[in-house]
């Protein structure tokens, strides 16, 4: 058989005492064969595995055996329990033959832990229009872990001004082997691929992993939540997440906590949103109440939506009911608990920003409760956008940037750094990385730092 890591390695959800490992077998990963994704026959398929505390795997050996089974896109999610905190290690497959790429992983901290940790948030990655030079630098810096705050693949097919193509993959995805195909045509890219293989990942979905702008149940029918539930299962098969999807639901929303420094809520803003409500009551209350009782320095909500106020001059109001302007009662409860250390991160708009949260977001004089980090896009191209003009009207905005990147984070007991990493170009290979502001929070209020806009 040809090789069948086509498609990488990768880990998630790190605990202090295990992670996730992932591969997902593709001996032919554009096949457009409904009956066999990846080019796989439906048969089951033995994949060793192994983890080490070294690249040779020599020290601290740990080896077992699972069934990639067809039911599940011959994807493999490996449970490792047992391992050291904050501790460093290096895992890879073998089936059928053929080897798979070495992957880096790390443990979250000790819960007394007081490092701090390194972190990166990535978003929006629409393979035509452009290369991920950017997960490649992203790799290079090899933090403690990697967000993902959507947009992951994107269900349309570009149609004009593309950059590369999809190849032979069908317009829109609805079902399960087309949402199979679209990850496995991403997931091809060597530096998608890197950037798994250098770090744990924590990934939460946005739209397009579904359909634009979707929410909730949809518009209720048996064929939306078919398709729903199809594209649910595709995100299960193409991630290092630990929970299966059940009778066409997958519990996405959930914390990863680093020591005493931070607790990562990862917010799922699709699943159970309708008109009234962006999370629905059960995640809600869970958010509020962990919140709450939070004993870190830094309650970090991961979430793909922008979250603060932003009035766009000469925008008609309605066209922002997709960001949390859409359910202001709802982002108010969240900023009246007041807790220090609240931290937003965020993505879907294609442009970076940064900007403070107040507790009344018509005063400029109110409260500042928390600060906001918007990652602009990996490849995804952003809309016309007059920066300077939102940031005059919306006064609690410090920073915008235009350019395709990624955020490189570190967070410590004093002090939140964010530094806005960015490539010039994507529609081609090998541009050079650029760090187009850095900004730091202590807990009230952003500083600015470093900043070169263009
Ligand atoms: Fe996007
Ligand atoms: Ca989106």
């Amino acid at each position: 058989m040809a090789n069948p890591f086509t498609l990488g390695v990768a880990s998630g959800e790190p605990l202090p005492d295990g992670v996730m490992l992932w591969t997902r077998l593709a001996v032919d990963p554009l096949s457009t064969d409904p009956k066999r994704p990846g080019g796989m026959a439906p048969r089951a398929v033995e994949v060793s595995w192994q983890l080490a505390e070294d690249e040779r795997f020599t020290q601290g050996l740990r080896q077992g055996t699972i069934q990639a089974l067809p039911v599940w896109g011959h994807s493999v999610h490996v449970r490792v329990a047992g391992l050291r905190a904050g501790t460093d290690y290096f895992y890879r497959f073998r089936a059928s033959g053929g080897q798979s790429p070495v992957g880096r992983t790390r443990t979250a901290p000790d819960p007394a832990s007081s490092r701090p940790v390194r972190f990166a948030v990535a978003n929006c990655q629409r393979y035509e229009h452009g290369y991920y030079t950017a997960y490649r630098h992203l790799a290079d810096e090899r933090p403690d872990v990697v967000f993902h705050v959507g947009d992951y693949i994107y269900e349309s097919r570009q149609a004009a001004g593309v950059v590369r193509a999809l190849g032979p993959l069908p317009g829109e995805t609805s079902r399960l082997h087309e949402y199979r195909q679209r990850y496995a045509r991403y997931k091809t890219d060597p530096d998608l691929q890197a950037a798994h293989a250098a770090a744990p990942w924590v990934p939460t979905w946005d739209d397009h992993e579904v359909l634009d702008n979707y929410r909730g149940k949809g518009d209720g029918s048996a064929a939306f939540l078919r398709r729903r539930g199809a594209a649910y299962q595709a995100y299960y098969e193409n991630q290092p997440v630990r929970v299966r999807p059940e009778d066409g639901n997958l519990q996405m929303y959930r914390r990863r906590t680093y020591g005493t420094v931070a607790d990562f809520m990862v917010l799922d803003v699709r699943q159970h949103r309708d008109v009234t409500t962006m999370l629905g009551p059960t995640q809600e209350q869970w958010l509020l109440s962990r919140l709450v009782i939070s004993p870190v320095k830094w309650r970090v909500l991961m979430q793909p939506l922008f979250f603060a106020r932003r009035v766009v001059p000469g925008d008609n109001p309605g066209v922002r009911r997709d960001s949390w302007d859409g359910h202001p009662a709802e982002r108010a409860r969240i900023l009246a608990l007041n807790v220090p250390g609240l931290v937003v991160f965020s993505g879907d708009v294609h442009n970076a920003w940064a900007g403070e949260l107040k507790s009344d977001f018509a005063d400029p004089g109110s409260a500042t409760v928390g600060v906001e980090f918007v990652g602009s896009s990996i490849s995804s191209r952003p809309p016309e956008t007059d920066g300077p003009a939102v940031l005059a009207r919306n006064p609690h905005l410090k920073f915008f940037d235009p350019r395709r990147g990624y955020l490189s984070c570190t967070a410590s007991a004093e002090e939140l750094r964010v530094a806005f990493r960015a490539v010039d170009f994507v529609d081609r290979r090998g541009a050079p990385l650029l760090t187009v502001g850095e900004l730091v929070t202590k807990g009230s209020g952003l500083t600015l730092e470093n900043t070169s806009s263009k």
